[in-house]
């Protein structure tokens, strides 16, 4: 089946009522999709979800693994990486996770304070 095949199929199945949601991994929101995305999402769904955040996939696969991982703040120190959790991640949107990267602020209260002494 090539792709114009699978989005006519499921234009069929959406126009008798079934709905399409995908979830979002990790964080569990859902997302509604079109019978268009049905066949990039089957190809390739984390490539799907970064240009749909309209990221790069490596910038969306590395969001996933922060927030699986427990979202660990990037500050290595004398006995490895830091062990706290990354202040305000909760929730943190792969946009913003890739906004925060850029800006090196990927990190705890402790190691944010160390980051910008001037900010109070
Ligand atoms: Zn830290």
């Amino acid at each position: 089946m090539n792709d114009q095949d699978i989005t006519a199929v499921v234009k069929k199945l959406v126009d008798a009522g079934i709905q399409l949601n995908a979830v979002y991994e990790p964080i569990g929101c859902s997302f509604c999709m079109r019978p268009a995305d049905v066949a990039p999402y089957l190809r390739d769904r984390d490539a799907f979800f970064a240009a749909e955040c309209g990221l790069d996939k490596a910038d969306y696969v590395e969001w996933k693994r922060f927030m699986e991982g427990g979202r660990l703040c990037g500050a290595i120190g004398p006995h490895g990486q830091c062990k706290r959790p990354v202040k305000e991640s909760a929730g943190l949107s792969p946009q913003e996770f890739t906004r925060r990267k850029a800006e090196g602020t990927l990190l705890c209260s402790v190691h944010l304070k160390a980051h910008e002494p001037t900010r109070r």
